[in-house]
Formats: C-alpha cells, sequence, structure tokens
C-alpha cells in the first residue's frame, strides 16, 4: 500500500539539513538513538525522515527554529518558486512565513500548514526529547509530531513525490506554510493569504490543511468545516455593604441563578445538518473580592459559545442580549464580547470532497465522517479564499508530553495526498 520512494529523493538523514544555514538547526546525527528494534535513518522513507528532521527544528511559537528553512529548501530544489515573507503588526511578536507555488495553470490546489509548535512544558517529564525526532517500535516521538509537522512532512514529501513522477501536470499545487497558528495567528495564515492575493494575484482553487482530524485512527474522520467561537462577559452589578447590614446593600451574586438559566436553558438551537448544536459553557464566574465580611460590588460572569451555521458573531451577541434582558437583568448586566475573527463555516460535499475521501478510504479502508466538530483552525481564514478541507494524522497526543504518531501513519497519509493529487490532476485517470 506505501511505497518506497526512488533513492535519489530520499532523505539521507539530519546531515543534510545543514545547508539551510540556521543555527538552531540540529546537526548532530551522533545523538540520534537508533531505534532498538527500528531501521536505520537510511531506512526512513523521505516523509518519515522530513517530519524527524522537523521535529528537530526548535520551532515554538514564534520562532521559525530552521523549519521553514528546511521546506523552503526542498520544495525549491523540486522546482517551486518560494516566498519568505515576515510579518509584523503591533504588540505582536514579528513572524515568518512560507509561501510556494509550483506551476503555472489552473487548477490550483494548496497545501496549507504550521511548523510552529506549542511549548514541550517541563521537558524533564518527556521520556523522550521533545525535539529529538526518536523512533522507537514503529512511533515517531517529539513536540509537533501530531500538530502537525507528520502532517506537514506528508503533504510535502506526496507534492515532491508527485512532481518527480509528473513534472508536466496539468496545474499548479502550492504551499502555504506559517509559523503562527498557536500564537496570535495574527502575523501568519491571515496576512499571508492577503499577500498571495493582493501582491501575486495567486487564485488558489481547492485547499487541504493537514491538521491531526483524526480522534483515534487515520481515517476516521476528515474536516469540512468548523464551528465558531465567540467568548463574551457579563458584569452584574449591585450594592456593596457589610455582610451583617444586607438589607443597605444588593448582592449581586444572588441574580448568577437567573444569568445561568437565561444562557443555558433554552438550547441555542438544535444543530444543523452538518453541525452539533450550538453550546454555550461559563469559563469563569468572579467578585474579586477578599474579604469575607464585605458584599462585593460586582460579579464577573465569562462564557464561550461554540456555534454552527445558524449564527454569526453578531446575530449571537444580539441573542445573548436578548435572553439578557428577557430575564430581567437588563438593568444591571453590563454584556461585552470579545473581537472574533472565528466564524462558522462549512465546504459542502461534493467533487473535491470525494477525491480526497476516495483516497482515505483506498489507503486506510474506512470510510471517513465528514464531520465540523473541534476547535477552530486556520481554516477559518483559507475559506475565504478557496474552499477548504481538513484531513491530517491522528491528534490523540497533540500538545501532550511525549507527543507521538505512528510512523506507518505518516507513510499512509502521504501516500492519501499523492492518490488526491493523482486524481486531482487527472481525473479521467
Ligand atoms: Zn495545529
Amino acid at each position: 500500500m506505501i511505497g518506497r520512494i526512488a533513492p535519489s529523493l530520499q532523505s539521507t538523514g539530519p546531515s543534510s539539513m545543514s545547508s539551510s544555514g540556521t543555527s538552531s538547526t540540529p546537526d548532530h546525527p551522533s545523538e540520534t538513538p537508533l531505534a532498538p528494534t527500528g531501521a536505520p535513518a537510511a531506512e526512513l522513507t523521505l516523509a518519515v525522515a522530513l517530519a524527524q528532521d522537523l521535529i528537530r527544528c526548535r520551532s515554538v511559537t514564534p520562532e521559525e527554529g530552521g523549519a521553514l528553512a528546511l521546506i523552503d529548501q526542498r520544495l525549491a530544489e523540486a522546482g517551486f518558486a518560494t516566498h519568505r515573507l515576515t510579518f509584523s503588526a503591533p504588540d505582536t511578536p514579528d513572524v515568518e512565513n512560507l509561501y510556494a507555488r509550483y506551476g503555472r495553470e489552473a487548477p490550483f490546489l494548496l497545501f496549507a500548514g504550521h511548523t510552529d509548535v506549542v511549548p514541550p512544558g517541563d521537558e524533564a517529564r518527556w521520556r523522550h526529547d521533545p525535539f529529538g525526532g526518536a523512533i522507537e517500535e514503529g512511533l515517531i516521538f517529539g513536540r509537533g509530531a501530531s500538530d502537525m509537522k507528520g502532517g506537514v512532512a506528508a503533504m510535502v514529501a506526496a507534492a515532491l513525490e508527485f512532481i518527480k513522477a509528473n513534472p508536466n501536470f496539468p496545474g499548479s499545487v502550492g504551499f502555504l506554510l506559517t509559523g503562527d497558528e498557536e500564537g496570535p495567528a495574527v502575523n501568519g495564515t491571515v496576512r499571508l493569504l492577503e499577500w498571495v492575493n493582493d501582491e501575486r494575484g495567486d487564485k488558489f482553487d481547492q485547499c487541504i490543511l493537514a491538521e491531526p482530524t483524526n480522534p483515534n485512527v487515520l481515517g476516521e474522520m476528515i474536516k469540512i468545516g468548523r464551528r465558531g467561537s465567540l467568548s463574551g462577559r457579563v458584569v452584574l452589578s449591585g450594592k456593596p455593604g457589610h455582610v451583617a447590614y444586607p438589607h443597605l446593600a444588593d448582592n449581586p451574586i444572588q441574580h448568577l441563578p437567573a444569568l445561568i438559566a437565561a444562557l443555558k436553558e433554552v438550547p441555542l438551537d438544535e444543530g444543523t445538518a452538518h453541525f452539533a448544536p450550538s453550546n454555550l459553557e461559563f469559563t469563569t464566574i468572579d467578585t474579586g473580592n477578599p474579604s469575607a465580611n464585605v458584599i462585593p460590588a460586582e460579579v464577573h460572569v465569562a462564557f464561550n459559545i461554540r456555534f454552527n451555521d445558524i449564527w454569526t458573531p453578531e446575530t449571537l451577541a444580539d441573542e445573548i442580549r436578548r435572553r439578557i434582558t428577557a430575564a430581567g437583568l437588563g438593568e444591571r448586566a453590563r454584556v461585552t464580547f470579545r473581537p472574533t475573527n472565528a466564524t462558522a463555516f462549512v465546504t459542502e460535499p461534493g467533487p473535491f470532497v470525494s477525491v480526497l475521501s476516495r483516497a482515505v478510504e483506498a489507503e486506510t479502508g474506512l470510510k471517513p465522517a465528514l464531520s465540523t466538530s473541534g476547535g477552530t483552525s486556520d481554516a477559518r481564514f483559507i475559506k475565504d479564499y478557496c474552499s477548504v478541507v481538513e484531513f491530517g494524522l491522528v491528534g490523540q497526543t497533540m500538545h501532550q508530553l511525549d507527543e507521538h504518531v505512528a510512523t506507518a501513519d505518516i507513510d499512509a497519509l502521504t501516500a492519501i495526498f499523492r492518490r488526491v493529487l493523482q486524481d486531482y490532476f487527472a481525473p479521467a485517470r
């Protein structure tokens, strides 16, 4: 099912990375323990070797860590026109990004992802070096193995293999890679999309984002959309006073049950064709009151809503305000919402989703569910430019200690993406 790649494309291991010229890029093959039962580095497939090289780059947001340089080099060698872009904005760190395109014609299939990772946390609590990429018993360990350096490695390897076999295919393949997905998401995908669209005039037709979409097993789940996210806060005001003289005060805490009931008792909706019901969760309630004998002046209630395609952030904010007023709390409640760029969206199942579904089924034997579950992703920005679907590795250990994926899954994902490329550019095959 998963073929070995041509020797000329095979990575020669970490030492081949030294030309990226980034000091943080590891260059010490001797530090890489060979798996006791595993194969030596020379036996690794292109995708797994690339995943290992990427994990060895310390690209904790917003550090580039050599990860984009590495991919830039590989894509440029294969004939991609590559562009490294650093974006800045007040109050957020500068972020490096990479855009690459092979081919000039339509259709244009874009692969998107991020090479930044969340911090490893307490490195002493890892059984494996979080930036070591150790391979043991068929598993590759390291921060980003699942989210999402393994996915990035699979899509890059698939494209390199496809182009090597089909250098003159009719169309274009591109990569949109950011170093800012796990951070503020200001100087990453949003700015890069604007730049590609405004400065280069490139128009994508479809996009695959290789975030880890599978809960347990590769092949279970494609994400065809994402819920929106809206965070809000209600400040209920009262009249402060001495706890021994409550008749002279008005305790705002007494009004919490009415507020909670107003926001929670009646569901926001029943769900839609592709989405679960919208859901509000309270995240904190506090008065900031340090003393035991004072009735507080205010109580702050924060919440987050994950919402479906019935709502926009604006209509949802209106509904929350309406409910608070209807509960008789309008006079004492101040309601505010954080700005959000996470609106709900869905890519309706059609030919493009089918190409991906068929490829997943062919390689894994599973018919993937078409889901909109989970958190937000950069797909929420890409959907304004082209239709976007998400499929990647198993997400079970993402952001955890000893994050890992099966190397066989990286190879299977590569095979899936190769099939997608084949079917997408040669549908009559
Ligand atoms: Zn991710």
